[in-house]
């Protein structure tokens, strides 16, 4: 039976047996020696993530859509700090400054004990009336899961009711501590609903292969630009999906000649279903962030549409142009110690990438570890001279905190909480990711080269800044070894 065929998506630790606790080498991961097979567990934990941060992440950018929070209030704030993103997103695709919309049934303690059906019931058609979107996500958090408020079945029923596709995403927190489950949840409710029949006529291109390039939120508007010209120069149309995806387009996801992942950690669970119901072959391997990754990538998709030839010509001529715009660099970047720390699949292609240009990876730090990641290492390592640490953490940046003190890298790429911790230790630092910064294809090579010159030419910003801002560990936990608290670090 198909996954599609049940209400929610299973848990990525059943569906894919990942890992979240593990401290290791690049030498152990790539002999797969140093990962534990199950789910590794912590003697002490710091923190982590709820999946609805990066599931919100993805629903608010839906043009014509809203996001109805079935839960405890708190459930959606994530969603406030994600907006700035949804603004310059819509800007950057559609020329208009617009939020995203969401709304919470704000479930109270009496809820709790009486139940929120009713409250769900009255929202949804308040949202219909009032909003007039096309898709309502109806997004269930640990309340409802926990007091058994059956989301599904409402939304079956108001179907008939309302005017817009309900679409129920379940996200209750508790279930998972593997948050990339949130890419299934969604993937989940638009392939349940939205693929079933199109709702405006769709018109394929003619005489043009046509492909699905999914971006769950990882690559900003300027990335799918840098990824449309190399596509778009061997003569191939794309359609990218699922952020600001208009509804009425999502139908024709079904109807595409391949489906194109740029990060193998988000897509497996769609790619699979649009090949098993609707015949469309997928590649699910290289992300293309680095010189190598980004002519490998587009190899698989030159071969998979008989396009090999032109491939080979776009791989070389940009390869040589971008190989004299980094002439510059490469004697500044040599052996200058870099870190790592990000979700697997960018951590592991932007390490690849910085090996590439010169720098010295001295660690990497991903947020889970599954294996659609493991040629990355084997690629890691064959670039790299010398092992270096490699740890799995669902965040723990006390963890991260005692491996930049002891390796003293010269520049930490992470995302923004992450490099927090390094720049209280006053170390440079650069985002591994932004909506507004390129990082992907030969043109993010080189930008991302540019503004890491433009850095490490001058660190003393977060060197004076360590000065004044203190992390919250004691001296003594410096000392100790890193992963003392990871209690399955190897089998
Ligand atoms: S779904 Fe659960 S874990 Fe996530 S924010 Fe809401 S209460 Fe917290």
């Amino acid at each position: 039976m198909s996954y599609f065929e049940l209400k929610e998506p299973p848990r990525r630790e059943e569906r894919l047996g990942p890992c979240i606790a593990c401290g290791s080498t690049i030498g152990k991961m790539n002999q797969r020696l140093g990962c534990c097979q199950s789910d590794g567990q912590r003697s002490f934990t710091q923190n982590s993530i709820c999946l609805l941060l990066p599931a919100l992440g993805i629903m608010n950018t839906i043009p014509n859509s809203v996001v109805l929070m079935h839960g405890a209030i708190g459930c959606g704030s994530s969603a406030h700090a994600g907006n700035a993103a949804v603004r310059s997103g819509n800007n950057q695709r559609w020329g208009v400054v617009k939020d995203g919309v969401w709304l919470s049934t704000a479930l109270t303690e009496r809820d709790v004990v009486t139940g929120g059906e009713e409250k769900l019931v009255a929202a949804i058609h308040e949202v219909d009336q009032r909003f007039q979107p096309t898709i309502i996500f109806i997004v269930s958090g640990c309340v409802p899961g926990i007091i058994g408020d059956d989301v599904d079945g409402i939304a079956a029923r108001l179907q008939g009711e309302v005017q817009a596709k309900l679409l129920s995403v379940h996200c209750e927190g508790f279930k998972t501590k593997i948050w990339a489950t949130a890419y299934d949840a969604i993937y989940h409710a638009i392939g349940r609903v939205m693929f079933n029949e199109p709702l405006a006529e769709f018109k394929k291109k003619p005489d043009k292969p046509l492909v699905n390039l999914m971006n769950v939120g990882s690559m900003g508007r300027v990335d799918e630009v840098e990824q449309e010209r190399l596509l778009h120069s061997l003569g191939i149309e794309t359609n990218i999906y699922p952020v600001f995806a208009k509804p009425e387009s999502m139908y024709a996801m079904t109807q595409a000649d391949l489906s194109i992942s740029t990060c193998p950690t988000h897509d497996d669970y769609i790619l699979k279903h649009l090949k098993e119901k609707y015949g469309i072959p997928y590649i699910i391997k290289h992300m293309p962030i680095g010189i190598a990754n980004t002519g490998l990538w587009l190899r698989d998709i030159g071969e998979a549409l008989g396009l090999t030839k032109e491939a080979e010509a776009l791989i070389k001529k940009e390869e040589a142009e971008l190989s004299a715009a980094l002439k510059p660099f490469r004697k500044f970047f040599a052996g200058k110690k870099v870190f790592v720390s990000a979700g697997e699949f960018r951590a592991l292609s932007t390490a690849i990438l910085l090996a590439e240009l010169g720098f010295e990876v001295v660690a990497v730090r991903s947020y889970h570890h599954d294996e659609f990641a493991e040629p990355e290492y084997e690629k890691l390592a064959k670039i790299t001279t010398k092992d270096f640490p490699l740890n799995v953490a669902n965040c723990q940046p006390f963890e991260e905190a005692n491996l930049i003190k002891r390796l003293k890298p010269d520049v930490f790429l992470g995302h923004m909480n992450a490099n927090s911790t390094a720049a209280k230790l006053g170390v440079a630092t650069h985002v591994i990711y932004s909506v507004g910064l390129q990082y992907v294809g030969y043109h993010g090579a080189y930008q991302l080269a540019r503004r890491l010159y433009r850095q490490l030419k001058n660190p003393r910003f977060n060197q004076n800044l360590s000065k004044w801002a203190k992390l919250p560990y004691s001296k003594a936990w410096y000392k100790e070894e890193p992963f003392k608290y990871i209690q399955t670090r190897e089998v």
